[in-house]
Formats: structure tokens, sequence, C-alpha cells
């Protein structure tokens, strides 16, 4: 299983760069969890958009969506080239009917409601869903490969609640929103600050943390310091094209 960071920033995309973003791939099945602004323009560095199978959405935040719309049309054009056939695939929840039903674009894209107990099965992967405490309805992602035993935990956005510590439990990689620094309350924003994230990696047994979903300000390696204190674990920040083969 590959993991690839094609976005992380939090709020909007710095210079050349996009918000969250990652392209998972393994055994020739090549998916993406959100879809962020700039993100179509960075993951044509790693693949050709027609070969991407599917999209799965967190949430409907312009900072997870933001390129959907675009990538939906690379498909149009694709099908039209005759490149491919095949719909791009979106996962998405229904509990903003509006926002889901505006992903349809037969026969462009196919697309799929989850819920908080579904099992998404795309290639070799598994994914399972736990809801968030966020200001939109929101979904974190425990996905598994059936060609590797280990398993990456995408917190997409929260708030810390206890209950992400099971759904994390034992994960090879968790990708965990840090939007805050420690001495910052994220809890009002629907956000994680740091100190929360490493009670989450050290309490879940996590064995690295990938810090995503960047603040805008302040020094990010004092994020990583910050995290250090309490967990025990490998921590990187996340960064454009940094990738992890599991
Ligand atoms: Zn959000
Ligand atoms: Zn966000």
């Amino acid at each position: 299983m590959k993991l690839t960071v094609i976005g992380f920033w939090g709020a909007y995309p710095e210079k050349n760069e996009a918000t969250s973003c990652f392209l998972l791939e393994d055994a020739g099945t090549s998916i993406l969890l959100d879809c962020g602004s700039g993100a179509v323009a960075q993951l044509q560095n790693y693949l050709d958009l027609h070969t991407l199978d599917a999209v799965m959405l967190s949430h409907y935040h312009h900072d997870h969506v933001a390129d959907l719309g675009v990538l939906t049309y690379s498909r149009v054009v694709d099908i039209n080239l005759k490149k491919t056939e095949i719909p791009l695939k979106i996962h998405a929840h229904k509990d903003d009917e509006a926002a889901f039903e505006k992903l349809r674009r037969p026969p462009f894209t196919e697309v799929t409601s989850y819920q908080h107990d579904s099992k998404v099965k795309i290639g070799p992967f598994t994914i399972t869903f736990q809801k968030t405490d966020h200001p939109a309805p929101c979904y974190a992602m425990r996905i598994e490969s059936s060609e590797t035993n280990h398993t990456i935990v995408y917190t997409a956005d929260t708030t810390f609640q206890e209950s992400l510590i099971p759904f994390a439990r034992n994960a090879s990689l968790l990708i965990a929103e840090t939007s805050f620094y420690a001495d910052q309350s994220a809890e009002k924003f629907g956000h994680m600050n740091s100190k929360e994230v490493a009670m989450l990696a050290e309490e879940s047994e996590t064995k690295e943390v990938i810090l995503s979903h960047l603040p805008h300000f302040g020094d990010h390696k004092q994020l990583v310091n910050e995290v250090a204190k309490t967990y025990s674990g490998k921590i990187s920040l996340a960064e454009t094209g940094k990738t992890w083969l599991l």
C-alpha cells in the first residue's frame, strides 16, 4: 500500500500547493481521500487522471471537496477522448443530501453513499467509518488492504473525541488533522490541537502519526515537538509528494 500526500493545508492552499488530499495505491487500484483545493494540478505529478478509480469524501467543506468538480470534468474529457470508459466512482455521505446529489453526473460519475456502519470495498481496500465532531457532518476513515497487514486511519476534520481512540487502534499510520498549536483551543473551531493529536496517537498505540490539515501560522516544527511530549511513536509532517510504503 502506497500513500502519497497530494495536499495537506487546512482552509486554503499556500502557493503551488493543495488542501487535504491523499492518494492511496495498491494492487493496481488508486483512490483519493478527499479532493481539496489545488489537488487536481498536484495529483498529475503522480498519476494520469483517467486511471484514478475512486474518491472518498469525508465531508463537504471547501478545503476537502473544492477540486472535485474539476476532477469530474477531467473524467468527462477523458471519456470523450476514449482514454477510458469507466466513470469516476465517488463515495460520500448523505447527511447533506443536497451536497451529495450535486456529485451526480452520469455517465461520468458513479456516486455511492456510505454511513457510519458501512464497509466500502474498492479493489484491495476496505474502508470503514466513524462520524466525527465537526461543524459539518464528517467521517473519519479506517483503510485496510488485503495486500498487507497495515492499516491507515484518516481523522478527516474533528475535535478530539475519546471514541477516536478505539477507531484508530494499532494503526500503522494515523493521518491526523493538527489545526492548532498546543496552547490554542481547537475545539471551538471543530478541530484538534497538537496536544490532542498526541493523546489520540499515544492512546490508540498508533505506530506513526502524520500531522496534516496544517495551520497558516507559526512554525510547524513546533507542532512536532509538542506531539513528541506525549507520543512515543514516529511523527511526520505532511509534505507535498511525500510517500509511505506499507
Ligand atoms: Zn471541515
Ligand atoms: Zn478542513
